[in-house]
């Protein structure tokens, strides 16, 4: 018999840990399963940068998560470092657009979104950035823009859902599919057997649209493949991060610097491959010449859960009572989880939610 009142999370990724971390911190008991270890995905794959890569790009609905994420990523990094003692490094160093062909919009969108992005001239960013390449004619620039080391911010995650007493997690347990009486969900189908809940949440990332279609739901959530290379130079090398041609660098606090990325449509494929590790080369160089006599100390990819306009889904799917969504965060996942994992609880808890849910409801979508 399952405990009425616990909350079975399938995936743990960011999404997927931080779900879990708010309903649980709110008193819920909650279980949190994954195929393979926890974080190991997409959310470990990813850049970390703190802000859509061309926020201006985006629709109202992802801007609204962005900007409420942006303002708590500090404050949760804070927290979790308190009491988890591992820090998730949220380090803000600004960050340098060059050479856009949108840059009239970017600059219109952050004075009516009151967001500070500017202008810079060359030689301005020449001194900033003295490692950057030469060539570039223009830039704009954002000083808050922060990044944050993905990894670590699962680990503290991981750590901080460790200590907690009612949550329960179970790695290399892989769900195939729902146990439905009616209309209403009442558990998983999983590789050590049938687990039984009434409140399911589908945090599987790039997997969640394969998921869905065991109950005959199309959910439009595919893998979209992004490769990635890591160098290893002195700390204070790149100061900020800088981005041309949608090729862009991110400085960690310790001199990591990450060159990314690929956008592959190869089904869930993730073998890095030796195009895409010459051609983010070849952008590295272009961005930062040093860095042609730099190792690549690391070469990964990983599939990032592409939705329609990177509009994720959270709230209850339409037709089966019990079962949620919180998926489909595309490119944005590490910057969007914060608000989309608060306004999920305030969902599932029968909370005020934090911003509208509207844009986002799963009804309508699938
Ligand atoms: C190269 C690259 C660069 C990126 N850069 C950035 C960036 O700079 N900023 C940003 O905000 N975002 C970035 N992203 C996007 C971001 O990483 C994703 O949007 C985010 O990590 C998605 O998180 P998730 O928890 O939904 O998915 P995932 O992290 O993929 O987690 C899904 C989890 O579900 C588990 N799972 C899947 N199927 C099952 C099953 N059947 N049973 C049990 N468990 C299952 C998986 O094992 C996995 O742990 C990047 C992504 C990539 C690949």
């Amino acid at each position: 018999m399952a405990n009425q009142e616990q909350v079975l999370i399938v995936g743990g990724g960011v999404i997927g840990l931080l779900t879990a971390f708010n309903l649980a911190s709110a008193g819920r008991s909650v279980l949190l399963l994954d195929r393979s270890g926890l974080g190991q995905e997409a959310s470990w794959a990813g850049g970390g940068i703190v802000s859509p890569l061309y926020p201006w790009r985006y629709s109202p609905a992802v801007t609204a998560l962005a900007h409420w994420s942006q303002d708590f990523y500090p404050r949760l990094a804070e927290q979790l470092f308190a009491t988890t003692g591992v820090d998730p490094q949220v380090h803000t160093t600004g960050l340098y657009w060059l050479d856009l062909e949108d840059e009239a919009e970017a600059l219109a969108w952050a004075e009516r979104e009151n967001r500070p992005l500017r202008a810079v001239n060359l030689s301005a960013v020449q001194e900033a950035v003295p490692v950057l390449g030469e060539g570039f004619a223009r830039a704009i620039y954002m000083e808050n823009v922060a990044n944050v080391r993905n990894p670590r911010l699962i680990k503290a995650l991981r750590t901080a859902l460790e200590a907690l007493p009612n949550v329960a997690i179970m790695e290399h347990c892989e769900v195939s599919g729902f146990v439905l009486e009616g209309q209403r969900i009442v558990g998983v189908q999983t590789s050590i057997g049938e687990v039984r809940a009434y409140q399911v949440v589908l945090t599987a990332g790039a997997w969640s649209g394969e998921l869905l279609k065991t109950v005959g739901l199309e959910l439009p959530v595919e893998p979209v493949k992004g490769q990635m290379i890591l160098y290893k130079c002195e700390a204070d090398f790149l100061p900020s991060m800088v981005l041309a041609k949608g090729r862009y660098a991110i400085p960690r606090r310790d001199g990591h610097i990450l060159v990314g990325s690929t956008l592959e449509h190869e089904g869930f494929d993730k073998t890095p491959t030796l195009s895409a590790l010459e051609s983010l080369k070849a952008s590295a160089v272009e961005l930062i010449p040093a860095l042609a006599h730099a190792e690549v100390v690391g070469h990964w990819a990983g599939l990032r859960p592409g939705s329609p306009e990177g509009i994720p889904y959270i709230g209850q799917v339409p037709g089966i009572e019990g079962l949620w969504l919180n998926c489909g965060h595309y490119r944005n996942g590490l910057v969007l989880a914060p608000a989309s994992c608060q306004l999920f609880a305030d969902l599932l808890l029968g909370r005020e939610p934090l911003i509208d849910p509207a844009p986002y409801a799963p009804a309508g979508r699938i």
